[in-house]
């Protein structure tokens, strides 16, 4: 038996005006993701614990069969598996973003202007992060340049509890209530932004009327986290597809693979048809395939109402469809979950912790039930423990 899990990110929401009281999932038109509720089955799973951030981290990790009570240790660990780095048991992962912040003389008294620096060209970005690696860093500090305005800071030794806060939470705030009260990353703020401020780049960015990336901002720190391996719990062959560097970190962390697909970008421009292909690919020497679509999830939060009810029909038609038939034609026997990992309404442009429809269609269901949407999911069965769902896919068990 195959096991197909297609998750479309953020794809959940909430009845709109602007759709006459319906939501992105009512009106999408998707035969085959209907089709999948309509002979299987839907229901409702309650991915984010209720003491827990409702992120994509720890949706996914609930999604892939781990209690994220047990295993979720932050997001830059993540992150940095994705990136190729092994961190040791002493070590703490934190993500660095280069930010904009206000033209006050007094570092306290700035603005959060931006998070991403106007999101900051990669080659930009590795000039700065070097330059502040190579003055800040030290035996047990280490900087790693990564893609834009996101980068990682590993700590050797660290073992406080620290307070830190995303800085796309604070925009358009003032920073010196969100700074840290420990003095190393105090420090670290505060002396980057003396390296930062008259920089070259910086100078040209201003030319060039962008915004200049004035400090780091660290936040989203944790150890490495320790997860079994999925394969010894389902006995099952995996590989993840997916462009966003999170969900490749929980691949890694699971033991599974992991495809890099041509074209993958994350928005509603990516290559769909690539990531089928893959996952067809992948299924001849895997018994378990999790495709991850970010693109609904970018449109709720960029509000595109029509984005977000175009990217569920792509990912019906251009990933779901060609998946569902091809191995129907060559007869294979397959189960397959559609889900989200949580809403991301497009009347709040954010994420909400709350519970998202899931679709199962396991090899010779013939039920006679209604399409993949919210309300339908509702009369459905209800799983308040998210990483059970997997378990109930693959093993029929709750
Ligand atoms: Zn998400």
């Amino acid at each position: 038996m195959k096991y197909i899990v297609i998750l479309g990110d953020g794809m959940a929401d909430y009845p709109i005006d602007s759709l006459g009281g319906k939501t992105p999932l009512d009106v999408a038109f998707k035969p085959y993701l209907d089709n999948i509720a309509h002979k299987g089955m839907c229901g409702l799973v309650k991915t984010v614990p209720d003491n827990l951030p409702p992120g994509s981290d720890v949706a996914n990790l609930s999604i892939m069969g781990y209690d994220p009570l047990l295993y979720y240790t932050g997001r830059s660990p993540l992150e940095a598996a994705s990136i190729g780095i092994d961190l040791s048991a002493e070590d703490t992962s934190f993500r660095v973003n280069l930010v904009s912040l206000s033209g006050e003389d007094d570092y306290q008294n700035k603005t959060m202007l931006d998070y991403s620096a106007d999101e900051i060209s990669t080659a930009e970005a590795k000039i700065l992060i070097d330059e502040i690696g190579r003055t800040l860093g030290n035996d047990f500090l280490h900087f790693y340049s990564g893609i834009s305005y996101r980068h990682l800071l590993v700590w050797n030794g660290c073992d406080t509890d620290i307070n830190l806060t995303p800085p796309h939470d604070i925009t358009g705030k003032h920073i010196k209530n969100y700074l840290s009260d420990n003095t190393l990353i105090y420090d670290l703020m505060i002396n980057n932004y003396y390296i930062l401020k008259d920089h070259k780049i910086n100078a040209i960015r201003k030319k060039n009327g962008l915004k200049s990336a004035d400090s780091i901002w660290i936040w989203g720190q944790g150890k490495k986290p320790l997860l079994n391996s999925f394969t010894d719990k389902y006995s099952l062959k995996g590989t993840v597809i997916s462009a966003v560097d999170l969900i490749k970190g929980l691949a890694i962390y699971a033991g599974l693979s992991k495809i890099d697909v041509e074209g993958a970008t994350g928005n509603i421009n990516t290559n769909f048809t690539a990531k089928a292909d893959a996952a067809l690919k992948a299924l001849s020497d895997n018994d378990f395939v999790f495709v991850h679509i970010e693109a609904p999830d970018e449109c709720g939060h960029r509000f595109e109402v029509e984005n977000k009810v175009k990217a569920i029909e792509l990912i019906d038609e251009k990933v779901i469809k060609p998946i569902f038939e091809t191995l129907t034609k060559s007869n294979t026997k397959f189960s397959m979950l559609v889900t989200a990992d949580h809403p991301t309404p497009l009347s709040l442009g954010t994420h909400t912790r709350d519970a998202v429809p899931y679709a199962i269609y396991r090899h010779g269901d013939n039920n006679n039930n209604g399409a993949y949407n919210e309300s339908n999911a509702k009369n459905g069965k209800y799983i308040d423990v998210g990483h059970k769902l997997l378990d109930y896919f693959i093993r029929k068990d709750v």
